[in-house]
């Protein structure tokens, strides 16, 4: 690691050094490359409109306080409007922490925060749904991530948001299509293109502002402005391959500072380049949500957890 004691852009006292691009930055000049760098992001995929009713999808983490933040300020000189949603997955000894610091955040931050629960929405906690799925393979991640997803969906209709923003950085992003380019999930990369439009009118459009900030940069951000985000790990978080490739992809990156910046335009490159048949899309026949089988994910994960419940 190469020794540094200033900041490259302002001479200031140096809090970290970009080893990708060989800058010390001070506190102030970390935190604004940050936001300009969303910001960046932001215009070169066309990814916010004036006047869009952004819905901002916030766990508690510092990923997802940060991005709340992060609009927040830049968004406080557009007309766009800005809501928080947050789900409560019913995980003991987790949810209850997250669910209090996102509350107290957004009351600080004067942004109107709406919530809701696996339980009311499916009717079993996550912890539940673990106990239903019994001895099936698949992890409480995926179990997590797609019921989660269309809860934020279902809370984001209700509130007729234009867009959901999600806190996804460089490197949730750079795992996410390592998994699914070794499980074969095409379809799922198609999604990592930043500029895709859902063709379903009643599909809410998502955008991950975050999406070229590595991971280490928001802990720092969050670090640096004080924001007070949950540090318990989820206790599901080792389940799947997901750990195993942050520490493949961390240790690449120790080797070639700058690898994962380009792995992910790669990434995106590629996801571009992929064709989905759209005559496949069809509407779950029941749920009615689009679907590119006669039954959703949702419904499939679902009837796989509920089918237990009576044996
Ligand atoms: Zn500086
Ligand atoms: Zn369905």
């Amino acid at each position: 690691m190469p020794t540094y004691r200033r900041c490259t852009i302002c001479g200031n006292k140096a809090v970290y050094f970009r080893v990708y691009s060989g800058t010390g930055l001070c506190s102030l000049c970390l935190c604004s490359s940050i936001v300009e760098k969303v910001k960046r992001t932001i215009s070169k995929y066309d990814l916010l409109k004036h006047g869009d009713v952004i819905g901002v999808a916030v766990s508690g983490g510092k990923d997802s306080l940060s991005l709340l933040r992060i609009l927040n300020d830049i968004c406080r000189h557009h007309a766009s409007k800005i809501l928080a949603i947050t789900i409560d997955e019913g995980i003991s000894g987790y949810c209850k922490e997250s669910m209090g610091i996102c509350k107290n955040f957004t009351e600080e931050l004067g942004i109107p925060h709406y919530t809701s629960s696996f339980k009311e929405i499916y009717g079993f906690s996550l912890d539940e749904a673990i106990e239903l799925r019994g001895v099936k393979k698949i992890s409480a991640c995926s179990i997590c991530g797609i019921l989660r997803r269309r809860a934020i969906d279902i809370v984001a209709n209700k509130l007729k948001v234009d867009v959901i923003a999600t806190a996804h950085n460089l490197d949730d992003l750079l795992q996410t299509f390592t998994i699914n380019l070794l499980n074969s999930d095409i379809t799922k990369i198609r999604w990592f293109d930043p500029t895709i439009k859902p063709k379903d009118e009643f599909v809410i459009r998502r955008i991950r502002p975050l999406m070229e900030v590595y991971e280490k940069e928001v802990a720092m951000y969050a670090f640096l402005k004080g924001i007070p985000f949950q540090t318990a790990s989820c206790p599901y978080m080792n389940e799947g391959m997901r750990s195993e490739i942050r520490s493949i992809l961390n240790t690449l990156e120790a080797e070639h500072p700058g690898i994962k910046y380009s792995a992910l335009n790669s990434a995106i490159k590629i996801s571009q380049k992929i064709v989905i048949d759209e005559k496949g899309l069809k509407l779950c026949k029941t749920c009615k949500f689009p679907s590119s089988s006669e039954l959703c994910s949702v419904c499939k994960t679902l009837e796989m957890l509920k089918g237990d419940m009576y044996i």
